[in-house]
């Protein structure tokens, strides 16, 4: 029995460093087949690493553009779905991350698409991730420039449809929470959902959430703009409940379901509202330990 136990124990570590060894994010760049959403609101990301395609009769919105591969696999996606690569016109973002903003340069080489991002995370765009208060000064990605700084509560439009950007600071500085008003296909014409594209609620364990003697918060105010982030998320309505990572709304999940249940999978309030309770939980206790702690 205790020989097994062993066995047992030396199995999980070398499993464990294995894995630590391997690709850590191997559903970054594993690709999914794209699928509609919306009448004009579309999934052309990967497995976990979220982007969504935004079209309109005067060109197409891409949100989130991930790593340096991605351009490739988005580009696919979108071409699989009838769209022209060259009809995107704008860029957006939830978090000024690498893996949300790697791939933002390329894509607007090859298309020539204007890149818009709120206003705490736009320096951070154009010096790829120098300027980022948790992994610079060592530079993250491909800068990429920035053609409009975008405020809290700022709109984007193109064709007739309205983005609405919301800051939800904290996990970026300019960190963007995306809300549009679409109609979903099978659902009774004049009927309207309110989608909300989460851009990140998480403390990295990097963060510093309490300014401490020699050792100051993060950025000053950061756990003032998760606080404010939790109550915004709270005031916003949402049918479907989208985000920056897959595992954010559970996507995979939902994409087993879609084959019995169709479009109606991502109609999810109660899931939002779990993920953004869940989400301030984790943040109060992290708060708590960083106040307590030393
Ligand atoms: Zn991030």
């Amino acid at each position: 029995m205790r020989v097994l136990h062993r066995f047992l124990c030396f199995l999980s570590f070398a499993l464990v460093t294995l894995w630590a060894h391997a690709d850590q994010h191997p559903d970054w760049s594993t690709p999914v087949k794209p699928f509609q959403i919306a009448d004009n609101l579309y999934y052309v990301g990967s497995q976990d690493l979220a982007a969504f395609l935004v079209t309109t009769p005067q060109g197409n919105i891409l949100i989130n553009q991930n790593i340096p591969s991605s351009p490739l696999l988005i580009r696919r996606s979108v071409e699989q779905l009838g769209f022209r690569w060259a009809d995107t016109k704008i860029l957006l973002n939830g978090q000024a991350h690498s893996d949300h903003m790697g791939g933002t340069a390329e894509i607007m080489r090859e298309t020539g698409a204007k890149n818009f991002v709120m206003d705490g995370d736009a320096s951070v765009s154009e010096t790829g991730g120098r300027t980022d208060f948790a992994f610079g000064p060592k530079q993250q990605f491909a800068p990429a420039h920035v053609d409009r700084v975008l405020h809290d509560g700022d709109t984007v439009t193109l064709g007739g449809i309205v983005l609405t950007a919301h800051k939800t600071a904290g996990h970026t500085r300019g960190c963007t929470t995306w809300t549009m008003r679409v109609h979903v296909p099978g659902e009774p014409a004049g009927k309207v959902r309110d989608v909300v594209i989460v851009g990140g609620l998480t403390v990295l364990s990097e963060y510093r959430l309490v300014d401490k003697p020699g050792r100051p918060a993060s950025y000053p105010g950061i756990a003032n703009d998760f606080a404010q982030t939790f109550r915004t998320l709270r005031a916003l309505p949402c049918d479907i409940f989208l985000g920056a990572h897959g595992g954010y709304f559970d996507m995979l999940t939902k994409l087993q379901q879609m084959p019995q249940r169709g479009g109606q999978v991502w109609i999810d309030p109660a899931g939002y509202k779990q993920a953004v309770d869940d989400a301030q939980q984790r943040f109060d206790k992290e708060l708590a330990k960083q106040q307590h702690a030393g």
